[in-house]
């Protein structure tokens, strides 16, 4: 007899979208094949974990015949493309979402291995078919992730990705994009040689093509210099600090045959989901809808999975996932918003989003314990009830309403993206946290460890200091991640 193995199953959607047919058909696979839970990650994508190994076939066919798939999805290759989420920001966002698509496809590895163990049990015998000229006979020395913010919004948290572009706009026009290379926040606890970075600019491209070739380079550099030798030191962001940033970018211009331009001016202005209903340029509405650390599943008094389908089979609106592990019900007509609202009010989400606190609403966490063989500490099934304790002490020093970005990761791997939270936590143990302070609020800085090793109680006591602290002392308009950081240099 063999053992009852379960996996995880992550799907490839660039730029996280869903039609409602899709969704319709998730919400299927979930409650037939996996633990019923449809996890929103922070890569913009969707999880199911808890398939035991036989109905493994069974999920991806019938992912497949909803053209879905998993391609990539994980492994030494390059990974789900993520895109600013909401559409309504940005009158170009449908072109940058297209580029994230470009750069999944032009990413995916060339064999077809997948559809012959997963789909069809027809064994390829053109060999040529598998030849890959990007990955070659070795593929990359580790994962690889690929982001793309639209300015003034970087929700994708564009600085933790192996590759980030930022769209440069002008005149309603992209006129190309900032292209940054090394980011990447997972650590290994007690191994001084790996940390967390956020990627350095390498510099501006004016056309798509010439981004799309140099993301294609960035990562053939990587195949070619990086780390194999030590998987712990093998993310892109060695690489870049090896060859120092001048050395990856001439490598990187060598193989393009252009150079990069002096990076353009651009301004970040906010990091958090923008919730509840907007209207964009065509007319069309948008609802941003809070789903604590991506999972939706029904609980007695919270019916979410169970509304989301009814509003699915409305087949009014798409299916558009966050960074930030939340959910936006998209394209939404005028003369169907009515309904809509109706939904989401009968299966209590507008209630849901509108009565959660900012720092609830700012929380993410990774999944951690019990599904991630990692984890050293649980992250979301225990920040929501931290936050209720936090509440309180925020509500004392009259900060209930600051947008703080709250981040509790399971390991230093970085998943829930601690490192550049204004309050992360890293778990070390089971009930224990390092804390981290002093991110700032955009995600252009990382934090830096407080606290070792705590626990709930010191943590509470902790923050309860630290808030008093800001309240008495910030300078005006100081987010608390600026005051921290400020207060870090004091105390050193
Ligand atoms: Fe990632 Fe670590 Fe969280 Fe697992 S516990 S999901 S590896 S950060």
């Amino acid at each position: 007899l063999e053992w009852l193995y379960s996996y995880m199953i992550r799907l490839r959607l660039p730029g996280g979208f869903l039609t409602p047919e899709q969704w319709i058909g998730l919400n299927e696979v979930a409650g037939k094949h996996s633990t019923g839970t449809i996890k929103i990650t922070t890569r913009q994508t969707i999880q199911l974990h808890g398939i035991l190994k036989s109905h493994l076939r069974p999920t991806i066919q019938q992912f497949n015949l909803q053209h879905l798939d998993s391609i990539a999805a994980c492994g030494d290759v390059n990974r789900n493309v993520t895109c600013t989420s909401n559409p309504s920001e940005s009158p170009l966002h449908q072109e940058v979402y297209e580029l994230a698509g470009k750069i999944s496809e032009m990413c995916l590895p060339k064999t077809k291995a997948y559809y012959d163990i997963w789909i069809d049990d027809e064994l390829l015998i053109d060999r040529k078919a598998e030849e890959d000229p990007l990955y070659q006979d070795r593929y990359l020395p580790r994962k690889l992730k690929i982001g793309i913010a639209i300015p003034p919004n970087n929700d994708v948290d564009v600085f933790i990705n192996d590759i980030g572009l930022i769209a440069i706009i002008e005149n309603n026009r992209v006129i190309g994009y900032n292209i940054a290379a090394g980011g990447g926040l997972g650590a290994t606890h007690g191994n001084e040689a790996t940390y967390p970075r956020l990627a350095s600019i390498l510099g501006f491209v004016d056309t798509e093509e010439k981004a799309l070739k140099a993301v294609y380079e960035i990562i053939t550099v990587q195949r070619d210099f990086g780390n194999r030798s030590d998987r712990k030191l093998s993310r892109l962001k060695y690489t870049i600090d090896k060859l120092g940033i001048d050395g990856y970018r001439a490598e990187v211009e060598k193989r393009t045959g252009f150079a990069f331009e002096p990076a353009k001016d651009f301004k970040f202005e906010q990091r958090k989901d923008r919730y509840g209903w907007v209207q964009n340029h065509e007319g069309k509405w948008f609802y941003t809808l809070f789903v604590e650390h991506g999972r939706v599943l029904d609980i007695q008094e919270y019916p979410l999975k169970s509304g989301l389908l009814k509003i699915a089979e409305t087949g009014k609106v798409n299916f558009r996932f966050t960074c930030n592990q939340n959910l936006i019900l998209s394209d939404i007509k005028e003369e169907d918003k009515r309904d809509i609202e109706l939904l989401l009010k009968e299966y209590g989400i507008s209630d849901h989003t509108e009565t959660a606190s900012a720092l609830r609403k700012n929380s993410v966490a990774c999944v951690a314990l019990n599904t991630c063989s990692l984890a050293l500490a649980e992250a979301q099934r225990y920040l929501p009830s931290l936050v209720t304790k936090i509440e309180p002490v925020l509500e004392k020093y009259g900060l209930l309403e600051e947008d703080i970005t709250i981040r509790m990761t399971g390991c230093p791997n970085g998943c829930g993206r601690s490192p550049n939270a204004e309050i992360g936590f890293v778990g070390t143990a089971y009930g224990k946290y390092n804390l981290h302070i002093g991110g700032d609020r955009l995600g252009l800085r990382l934090n830096t460890k407080f606290k070792d090793n705590i626990g709930e109680e010191e943590i509470l006591e902790a923050l309860d200091q630290l808030f008093g602290l800001y309240v008495q002392e910030k300078h005006a308009g100081e987010t608390f991640g600026d005051f921290s950081y400020r207060y870090l240099q004091t105390v050193k």
